[in-house]
């Protein structure tokens, strides 16, 4: 069976150095990000242009970003849509948003960027309840792994048609395959992958890019 090539770090440099067109802005904000505590939560380069790529072949105009962190994800799909888009970017996190705001700014689309500062089940379920259901092109889960199946469903909600969800980590630094694994996010996002394989909701593709990347058309 031919299988996903294994990237050795010379590989992946080659890739970013032959494929890689970031805004300045993001590098910018990727290279500060790195001299912070957590700094591995912030996606990889050529994940975010897969995701700009994405966005920009579906024509997405209204996005959710559960869990901004300092903002990559965010400042990406806002570079991704047009004037006209708007970003719902969902964090509980004064601080990190606060880095996110300075460098939304600076790449001058921080008008496109709707910071909802709370819990973010209870911002989707506000979403829901404010008529908003159906009327959203994509969403991107990359927060708390144990609520990953509850962002999703609402995601799901929110979705119009043949809108896609994006879900970040889903191979866990490969630690998914180990049923002996101690850390206890393991097992739940295992179980996250196992119930979506079989959601006849969605048609999938689970991509092994950066720290795996499921995505999930709404049917
Ligand atoms: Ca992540």
């Amino acid at each position: 069976m031919n299988k996903t090539l294994n990237l050795t770090p010379e590989l992946y440099q080659y890739l970013l150095d032959n494929s890689l067109r970031e805004h300045p802005v993001l590098t910018e904000l990727r290279q500060f990000t790195a001299t912070q505590r957590a700094a591995n939560m912030q996606i990889s380069p050529d994940q975010g242009q897969f995701m700009i790529w994405l966005l920009q072949l579906m024509g997405a105009k209204k996005t959710l970003d559960i869990g901004v962190f300092t903002g990559y994800s965010s400042l990406v799909a806002a570079l991704a849509m047009p004037e006209d888009g708007k970003v719902v970017a969902c964090d509980r996190n004064p601080d990190c948003t606060k880095i996110a705001r300075e460098y939304w700014q600076k790449a001058g689309v921080a008008h496109k960027i709707e910071l909802r500062l709370a819990d973010a089940l209870d911002t989707l379920d506000k979403l829901i309840a404010n008529g908003e259901a159906g009327t959203f092109d994509f969403s991107f889960i990359d927060a708390d792994k144990r609520n990953y199946i509850n962002y999703f469903e609402k995601s799901l909600t929110l979705l119009r048609t043949g809108g896609v969800i994006a879900i970040d980590n889903v191979l866990w630094s490969g630690r998914v395959a180990d049923p002996d694994d101690d850390d206890k996010r393991t097992p739940v996002i295992h179980e996250f992958n196992e119930a979506l394989h079989h959601d006849k909701r969605v048609d999938l593709s689970l991509l092994a890019i950066a720290d795996g990347l499921t995505l999930a058309r709404k049917l």
